[in-house]
């Protein structure tokens, strides 16, 4: 068979794999504790169901406006001026299935073939793969202290005048990191002032803790969205659990958003209206439910990060925002049980039956991801399931399940 070498060059998405294993193997009965799926256990909030439920009973479900429809785009427009103190008309909001594809429908946009996305490290896994697909070059920039924060020294380093994008991500998937607003604050003014794009993923930019806000990049221009390089994505996803509706959007200046749209048009014609609805109905409903599942997952990470705090050598930079946590675990790499960051998720599945990232898929070999957005039970189980199979200061008997196991690889 003949098949595209771009397209057989791109590797599943390993949180998306991860969760068909661990779906198999639960369908088999075994007791597998989910640490790697990136969504809140919360139920859709009510508003966003009465609003999707409305649309299917009237019966009229059919084609509408490509870029979303307008009730949708003026809910949007209302986020916008409150959480971003920015005034967007509607034809500078484009609605797409979920912010994945609102992020490569941009960088289909906005870039030629070889010209040069920027990536901080460590970053989502889909950026490089997206940049990839439609033929730009990833350029990812490691912080060279090991920190999760790249200096903006080392970012300018890598700019050239084949840049035409970098992608902001913060609060960050996978280390929980909120960028300090100087960092944010220089990288605006270099897009401002050199033309290139700011894509700001935002999905994750209510989900802050202890008091702290992620600042917006508009703080750090007077440019309205028209005449900025800033463009922001975001979506229901994250904000209030709403992963399998699949809404997300992006603000941009009018003639990008005109050519985003075409773009859509041509590959998924629109939106469905169903599934617009309830973003709807979640944006002007009461948001006391953010509220809420901000508080739910903050608490989940200072169970998190009590529980890590027992495990011998593992170090873990408290996240300040997201619900994921990206935990350092190369003592165990020397100590061989794995040889890498892949090796030690699947040796933690075998044995463990609990479900990591592998750090390596984020651009940071030797940590696993592990994501807090479950229950506090599964949290504190699976950790104390990761630590029978690789502590050896834990002890070495544990029940999963009904079955007690016995470490004898330690
Ligand atoms: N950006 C980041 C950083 C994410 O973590 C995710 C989801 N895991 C997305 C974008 C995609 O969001 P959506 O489900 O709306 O496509």
């Amino acid at each position: 068979m003949t098949l595209s070498q771009v397209a057989s060059a791109i590797p599943a998405s390993p949180t998306i794999a991860l969760n068909e294993e661990a779906r198999l193997l639960r369908e088999k009965g075994e007791p597998v504790i989910h640490l790697g799926i990136g969504e809140p256990k919360n139920k859709t909030p009510i508003t966003a169901i009465l609003s999707s439920a409305a649309k299917l009973s009237g019966g009229d479900v059919k084609y509408v406006p490509t870029d979303g429809t307008p009730s949708l785009k003026k809910a949007i427009v209302r986020y916008m001026e409150d959480n971003y103190n920015r005034v967007a008309a509607p034809y500078n909001i484009i609605v797409s299935d979920g912010a994945k594809q609102s992020l490569w429908n941009i960088l289909f946009t906005v870039c030629n073939p070889q010209d040069e996305v920027v990536i901080l490290a460590p970053y989502w896994v889909s950026y490089p793969e997206m940049a990839r697909m439609i033929g730009a070059v990833p350029v990812v920039v490691t912080p060279e202290d090991g920190s999760f924060i790249p200096r903006f020294d080392e970012i300018e380093r890598v700019v050239s005048s084949y840049t035409k994008a970098i992608i902001i991500n913060s609060p960050n998937n996978p280390s929980g990191m909120v960028y300090p607003e100087e960092l944010i604050a220089r990288i605006v003014e270099m897009c401002e002032s050199k033309g290139i794009y700011m894509v700001c993923d935002d999905i994750y930019n209510k989900l802050v803790f202890d008091g702290k806000v992620a600042a917006p990049a508009y703080k750090y221009t007077d440019r309205d969205v028209e005449n900025s390089k800033i463009i922001v994505v975001n979506g229901v996803a994250k904000l209030y659990g709403m992963t399998g509706f699949r809404i997300g959007w992006a603000t941009a200046p009018r003639k990008m958003v005109e050519v985003m749209t075409n773009v859509q048009s041509q590959t998924t014609t629109c939106v469905s209206p169903v599934m617009q609805a309830a973003a709807e109905g979640a944006l002007t409903g009461m948001q006391s439910v953010v509220e809420s599942l901000r508080l739910t997952i903050q608490n989940n990470r200072d169970v998190l990060m009590q529980e890590l705090r027992t495990f011998t050598d593992v170090r873990c930079d408290k996240p300040q925002g997201t619900f994921y946590a990206l935990p350092d675990f190369k003592a165990y790499l020397r100590r061989s049980v794995a040889n890498s960051s892949m090796e030690l998720s699947q040796f933690l599945l075998k044995k463990a039956l609990v479900v990591t990232v592998p750090g390596k898929e984020f651009g940071m070999e030797g940590h696993l991801r592990l994501s807090y957005a479950g229950t506090v039970k599964e949290l504190t189980e699976g950790i104390e399931r990761m630590k029978w199979a690789l502590d050896p200061n834990a002890p070495s008997e544990i029940y999963i399940g009904d079955r007690k196991l016995v470490r004898d690889w330690l």
